[in-house]
């Protein structure tokens, strides 16, 4: 049984992974990329903002997301990444938590988030209701983000008791 909200922070983490689909419209950290292929995946296949929803859900001790939204349930087919982040807001708002701040690290060789890298903390930002910084890597030809087969993304989450 997790210990319910005291007067401390909770950090919380987050990792997921799809595969790449081609001609699959690509979500990624809560933007729609057009020139990208998106990945595969019950939902729209955003790795950065299922990262970010199991991240929240951990530090609140809510469990992950395939527990929380199901993985097969239907009420979930189709749904975007921030509308998962905005039901695990919930949550963990009606849980008696706030976020702190929110980072997320997506892995793989495309799209670059550096142009795009303020409209996605924005998006991502908005919905979290406390700073998301987002960042991106490669794996430098290595495993199956290297070799194009898929995506990922790794987040954090510091949770802190609402006032
Ligand atoms: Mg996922």
């Amino acid at each position: 049984m997790m210990p319910s909200v005291g007067s401390v922070m909770r950090v919380g983490l987050g990792v997921d992974v799809h595969p790449i689909e081609v001609g699959r419209p690509c979500a990624l950290a809560g933007l729609i990329w057009p020139d990208e292929d998106g990945c595969s995946g019950h939902s729209d296949g955003d790795v950065a903002a299922h990262a970010l929803v199991d991240a929240l859900l951990s530090a609140a001790g809510l469990g992950d997301l395939g527990e929380v939204f199901g993985t097969t349930d239907p009420l979930w087919a189709g749904a975007s990444g921030v509308d998962l982040l905005r039901a695990a807001m919930e949550r963990l708002t009606a849980d008696g938590w706030e976020v702190t701040n929110a980072v997320v690290q997506v892995i793989g060789n495309n799209p670059r988030i550096g142009p795009r890298r303020d409209e996605a903390q924005v998006a991502l930002s908005a919905v979290l209701r406390a700073p998301v910084s987002v960042s991106a890597t490669t794996t430098d030809g290595l495993g199956l983000t290297g070799r194009g087969e898929g995506r990922a993304a790794m987040a954090t989450a510091l949770l802190v008791p609402r006032p």
